[in-house]
């Protein structure tokens, strides 16, 4: 049996390493519009931060010979043939299958494409973004950057640059960062303290409207209020569209059964995969590292034993990098708020019908895997939770708790 994946990201590496691993032993072919063995986009906001390059190969720089895979790289893939069983390039190959692993992920959504034809502006998405930004920033001596975009990526990018000692701007068009992963109060409270610990300006209700050059090269951005500022970065990230064109034929991701199957022999996960949730049952695209495994696991298993199905995936959000403070969310924030604060600490949880709806966890995170089990539990909880918001209680208490060795805690 033949199989080919369209992407070569964290949830095609983890698919084919779970075949290999569970003993199939026909041809692999891997292809990717980038030229790169597997990386984590998870980790590459920390390369930026100053890490070493080879971090970011989360399963290894020779995945493609440990594997046996064919890499057919920096050439995408513009169509799936599903009719004739292939997939055509750019570059105008043609791979073959029997069975199709598509995970093109997602893309950098930019207000103004024509933007990243001026040396200095960036997308922060990719390790081709990364690469370039750190040459750009060590070439060009910056001291100084905007980014435009205050959700999760944004805040991500605004942070490493912080943390390599870049004086940042950071532009959001909402009156919070981080405004999909908070409710109101949450993200004021989360914003205040990141600009306390950082002293990252934040603008807030405000965009990025123009951008003006010196020779070829970023010289200042025009906010929406009209003021300007001088800088030679700026790094777009207000937000993403799924890569699902050459499958579908539109950018609104992929459909997917509980097998992971977008149609008979084609399956899918990760970023571009529209699945349905744990909890709610509503279905879109819920685009994190923990479902894209979940996802990629359930397809592989099922190409090899035909059996097992995708439980759901479920919005958490985990940003835990460059700060030492963690900010934790997931489920949906309406129903009745329980509160509870001290100092850097904010903690909410949202009940109904005494079961969590949703939760919100800022400053000190570590027992965001319990909540998150009660979450899933769908147990009432109305009598204890306020009890367990406010409790000082380390890791192993809630792991105790949960009769689990770490695993839970790791994920949240
Ligand atoms: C900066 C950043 C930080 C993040 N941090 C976190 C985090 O802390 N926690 C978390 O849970 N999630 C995080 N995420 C999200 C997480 O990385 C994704 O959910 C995960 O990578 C999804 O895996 P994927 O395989 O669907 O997509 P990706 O890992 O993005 O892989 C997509 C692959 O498809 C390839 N591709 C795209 N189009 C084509 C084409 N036409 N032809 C061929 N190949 C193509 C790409 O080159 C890539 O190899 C972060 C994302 C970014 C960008």
């Amino acid at each position: 049996m033949r199989v080919v994946t369209v992407g070569t990201g964290m949830a095609a590496a983890e698919f084919v390493q779970r075949l290999r691993l569970d003993g199939f032993d026909g041809e692999i072919v891997m292809c990717s519009d980038e030229d790169f063995a597997p990386y984590s986009p998870c980790v590459i906001p920390f390369y930026l931060a100053g890490e070493p390059l080879d971090t970011v190969y989360w399963k290894g720089k020779n995945f493609y010979d440990q594997y046996r895979v064919t890499a057919r790289l920096g050439d995408p893939v513009v169509e799936v043939d599903a009719e004739r069983n292939l997939v055509r390039t750019a570059a105008g190959r043609s791979e073959t299958y029997d069975r199709l692993f598509y995970a093109t992920g997602a893309r950098s959504w930019y207000p103004r494409p024509d933007w990243l034809q001026t040396t200095g502006v960036f997308g922060f998405k990719t390790l081709t973004d990364m690469v370039a930004i750190d040459r750009y920033v060590r070439k060009q001596g910056i001291t100084k950057a905007v980014v435009f975009g205050g959700g999760f990526i944004g805040v991500d990018a605004a942070l490493a640059l912080w943390h390599r000692g870049l004086e940042i701007t950071l532009v959001h068009r909402n009156t919070r960062l981080l405004s999909q992963m908070t409710d109101e109060d949450g993200g004021q409270f989360a914003t205040r303290k990141l600009a306390e610990k950082t002293g990252i300006k934040i603008r807030l209700k405000s965009t990025v409207e123009e951008i003006t050059a010196r020779n070829g090269q970023l010289a200042s951005v025009r906010f929406s209020d009209g003021s300007t500022m001088e800088t030679a970065l700026l790094i777009v990230s207000i937000g993403v569209s799924p890569n699902s064109e050459p499958l579908r034929g539109d950018d609104k991701g992929v459909p997917s059964d509980p097998q992971m199957q977008a149609e008979t022999g084609i399956y899918t996960a990760g970023d571009v995969a529209v699945t349905r949730h744990a909890v709610t049952g509503a279905s879109g695209i819920y685009a994190t590292y923990p479902n894209a495994m979940q996802q990629a696991r359930t397809a592989a298993r099922h190409l090899l034993h035909n059996d097992g199905a995708f439980s759901g995936s479920v919005n958490t959000n985990v940003l835990k990098k460059h700060i030492d403070f963690p900010i934790v969310s997931a489920g949906s924030f309406s129903g009745e708020a329980v509160t509870w604060q001290d100092g850097d600490i904010w903690r909410r949880v949202y009940l109904q019908d005494g079961k969590i709806n949703g939760y919100i966890i800022i400053g000190d995170t570590r027992m965001s895997g319990y909540i998150y089990q009660l979450y899933l539990s769908r147990k009432r909880v109305d009598q204890t939770i306020l009890k367990t918001l406010s409790a000082p209680q380390h890791d192993s208490y809630y792991r105790s708790m949960l009769g689990l060795g770490g695993s839970a805690m790791a994920m949240a």
